[in-house]
């Protein structure tokens, strides 16, 4: 469960600095709420054992309240969920500390320790959600700590449990508060292990050679395969085939993708100049992905060219595909880029459209070849209305700047239908092909007589 939390988190994260720390900070509070069901629930048979039916309710009411703090938080607003069940713990601690855990010669008072827990996990809130009452709830706690530290606060009306009881509980809870405190600060910096574990792994398997690529076809209006998208792999000793979409952004971050990328463009170049001795395969068009980082390399057009010379291969049949997310940057350093892949004969394609960045007007400025439809879109025209005539906008969008539309994700012959009704001339999706290694591509490809539907 904790590597899936962990795996989760990294999954999860954003590739934009910011948004990737707020997104950690909020699977941290996230999980700090079932440690304190958890823990709650941890402490009812050690009462129910001493006897004290009182606590047993109070801690009982205390677990079913985090709960459902727990649930509000994940239904709605996580910050007022997650406020509400730290308040209902800061209450408990005053309770208990005030109730039960009054210090005596023998044993001091140790359950107001559990005001610093309260305080780290919603200081953990505070960095993604600068919200008043966050602060003012951690500066109350910060302040509860201070008061119970300084003075003995007994009053006349407290049930205090017996030395013998408190004498092993006070262990029990200091040691826990350690726990959770460390644990908690591990959790808050655990952003970088995490990818350092992977990235550790990624750059192994790059020396080791333990990538693949994968080839999906992409078919014209009857279906023939005109060209493929080469999809990378990684092909773990362990886990298997492990998804792009799991490591692309871990070596993103890392700043491996230069490199990867660079395996990638050779591995394809390779692939392109087998196909060019074959008549089946020589007129087929070769797509790779590239990444922001890696374009945006100095050299990127000389080793594109230059890997495309030492292979003996026209640059027509190699395409690239940029996502939106490239455009985050510097505009006008890319348009050069692009200009001279364009005189270098090599398209472009913006992949995964209308997901990102782009807007009309750097679509106007770009020197593109192809749009691809994000299989978003493809999804929503048989879902809706208003899906179906987002996707017709979009291609028609794509035509008014004479592009090539390209739509992603066909999975149905329905979808299929209504993007060629919209203008498309070139698809690609599981309808027409999963992402096969070379062989299986190249069999289909000899035999074009199999089942359209790969
Ligand atoms: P992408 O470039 O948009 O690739 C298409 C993704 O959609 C592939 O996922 C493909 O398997 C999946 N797909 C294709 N048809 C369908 C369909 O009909 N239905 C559904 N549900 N999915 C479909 P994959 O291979 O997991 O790749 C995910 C992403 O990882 C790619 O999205 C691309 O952005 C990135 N990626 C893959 N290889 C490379 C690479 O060599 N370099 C870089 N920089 N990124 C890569
Ligand atoms: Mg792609
Ligand atoms: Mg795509």
């Amino acid at each position: 469960m904790t590597i899936n939390i962990f795996k989760n988190i990294r999954n999860r994260l954003s590739t934009d600095p910011a948004a990737r720390h707020s997104q950690h900070l909020l699977l941290v509070c996230q999980a700090a709420l079932p440690v304190g069901i958890v823990f709650t629930a941890l402490w009812l048979p050690i009462f129910a054992i001493v006897g004290n039916w009182h606590l047993v309710l109070l801690d009982g009411f205390l677990m079913l309240v985090i709960t459902a703090c727990w649930e509000a938080a994940s239904r709605g607003n996580f910050s007022t969920g997650y406020l509400a069940a730290q308040f209902v713990c800061a209450l408990f601690v005053v309770l208990f500390s005030l109730l039960f855990d009054v210090p005596s010669d023998a044993v001091p008072r140790v359950c107001h320790f559990y005001f610093l827990v309260i305080a780290l996990a919603g200081y953990a809130n505070y960095g993604r959600d600068r919200g008043r009452l966050q602060l003012a709830m951690i500066v109350l706690c910060i302040a509860g700590f201070v008061v119970f530290s300084s003075s003995p606060m007994t009053f006349a009306f407290a049930t205090p449990l017996p030395d013998t009881v408190r004498g092993v509980t006070a262990w029990i809870n200091v040691v826990s508060v350690v726990v959770l405190l460390g644990g908690g600060i591990v959790l808050l910096q655990r952003e970088f292990t995490l990818d350092g574990n992977m990235v550790r792994e990624l750059r192994a398997a790059l020396d080791d050679e333990q990538f693949e690529l994968f080839y999906q076809p992409q078919v014209d209006q009857a279906g023939a395969v005109v060209g493929a998208e080469a999809l990378l792999r990684w092909k773990h000793p362990k886990r298997g085939y492990v998804s792009p979409d799991e490591f692309v952004p871990a070596a993103e971050r890392a700043g491996l993708m230069p490199r990867l990328g660079s395996w990638v463009l050779k591995e394809a170049a390779q692939t392109l100049s087998g196909w060019r001795a074959n008549a089946a395969t020589s007129t087929l068009v070769l797509s790779i992905n590239v990444s922001a980082d890696q374009f945006r390399m100095a050299d990127f057009v000389a080793l594109v060219t230059g890997t495309l010379e030492a292979y003996g291969i026209e640059p027509a049949m190699l395409k690239l595909e940029l996502t939106e997310s490239i455009f985050v940057a510097d505009i006008d350093d890319l348009v050069e880029t692009m200009k001279a892949l364009e005189r270098a004969g090599i398209a472009i394609a913006l992949d995964d459209f209308g997901t990102g960045y782009s807007s009309l007007s750097h679509l106007r400025q770009l020197p593109l070849q192809q749009l691809k439809i994000d299989r978003s879109f493809v999804r929503a025209v048989t879902e809706s209305g208003r899906g179906a005539s987002l996707a017709r906008n979009i291609a028609k969008m794509g035509h008014d700047l004479s592009l090539e539309i390209l739509a992603e994700g066909i999975e149905t012959e329905e979808q299929f239908q209504f993007m060629l009704s919209c203008g498309c001339r070139k698809f690609q999706g599981y309808y027409f092909g999963r992402p096969v290694p070379l062989a299986a591509l190249e069999e289909r490809i000899a035999a074009p007589t199999q089942a359209l539907v790969g």
